[in-house]
């Protein structure tokens, strides 16, 4: 039955701890998607000098409250708290993120209870562009917990070759040249030129640079990376708004989930 016909609204609430100014713009992104398709949300903030106590107190009510149904700690925290440690207290349930040590434990062993939204949005995005995953040869350039590392295991789990790069390999090139589908996700603003890149190749630019004129761009230079790839990713107006689509798909699935359990 729909979550409408059940009077169950998808509820999501994201915490800010302090006021990082992108911070706030990807959160007001986030709210104003929610407001869109009929999610419920909502924006906490503490200041940035809060104790670790306080954020775990605050975690800890909103994992008991029945209306809330996915939590989002926005990163970065200030340097004095401990993110990877503070992010394990969000319940599983409504890990909507999927970067608690149980989600992605739960990836690794292939049974993902949220996918995380950043790599989820890049799948979604190959997905819906017909790009067959299985078989290929995919590379990721980047193996951070948020984006490259999900990335490479949710691209195998769908049947490709996976080649992690990272800032210690040797010989970039050679790795990208080999990619059907290569994946950029490093924060170096034109990483990926146009001679890195297989002809026909579906290219996917995670990267958010800001230039020193204030513009944003991408990993990948996407004027001479388009000359060669068969289909590539812009920035800004590529994955970000995947991820929040992602954000909110989740929220609803966490949603979804909550039901049998409430009626029961
Ligand atoms: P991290 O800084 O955590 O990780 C960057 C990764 O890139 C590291 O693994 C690093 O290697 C690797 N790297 C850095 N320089 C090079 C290089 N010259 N050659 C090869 N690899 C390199 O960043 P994130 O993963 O969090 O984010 C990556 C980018 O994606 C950023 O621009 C970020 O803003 C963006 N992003 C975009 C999102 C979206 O919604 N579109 C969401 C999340 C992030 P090593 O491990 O060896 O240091």
């Amino acid at each position: 039955m729909a979550l409408g016909q059940l009077d169950v609204r998808p509820r999501l609430v994201a915490i800010q701890v302090g006021d990082n100014p992108a911070s706030r713009i990807y959160l007001r992104n986030k709210v104003r998607a929610c407001d869109e398709v009929g999610v419920d949300s909502e924006v906490h903030h503490l200041e940035a000098g809060c104790s670790q106590a306080a954020l775990l107190a605050m975690l800890e009510s909103l994992n008991r409250n029945a209306r809330v149904h996915g939590i989002l700690l926005q990163l970065p925290l200030p340097e004095a708290l401990d993110a990877g440690w503070i992010l394990q207290a969000i319940a599983p349930e409504k890990d909507v993120d999927g970067l608690t040590w149980a989600s992605l434990g739960a990836l690794i062993a292939g049974h993902p209870v949220f996918e995380p939204c950043t790599p989820r949005g890049v799948i979604m995005l190959l997905e819906r562009e017909g790009i067959v995953m299985d078989g290929r040869d995919a590379v990721v350039v980047g193996r951070s917990v948020i984006v490259g590392k999900p990335m490479a295991l949710m691209l195998m789990a769908r049947g490709a070759t996976v080649t992690i790069c990272h800032s210690r390999t040797r010989d970039l090139a050679k790795h990208t040249r080999g990619a059907d589908i290569l994946v950029a996700a490093t924060g170096r603003a034109g990483l990926i030129t146009g001679d890195m890149v297989k002809p026909g190749a579906a290219v996917i630019d995670v990267g958010i640079n800001r230039l020193p004129d204030g513009k944003l761009a991408g990993d990948v230079d996407f004027t001479a990376v388009s000359a060669v790839a068969g289909c590539i990713t812009p920035v800004p107006g590529g994955v970000g708004p995947m991820t929040i689509a992602m954000v909110i798909a989740n929220t609803v699935l966490a949603a979804e989930r909550s039901v049998p359990a409430r009626k029961a």
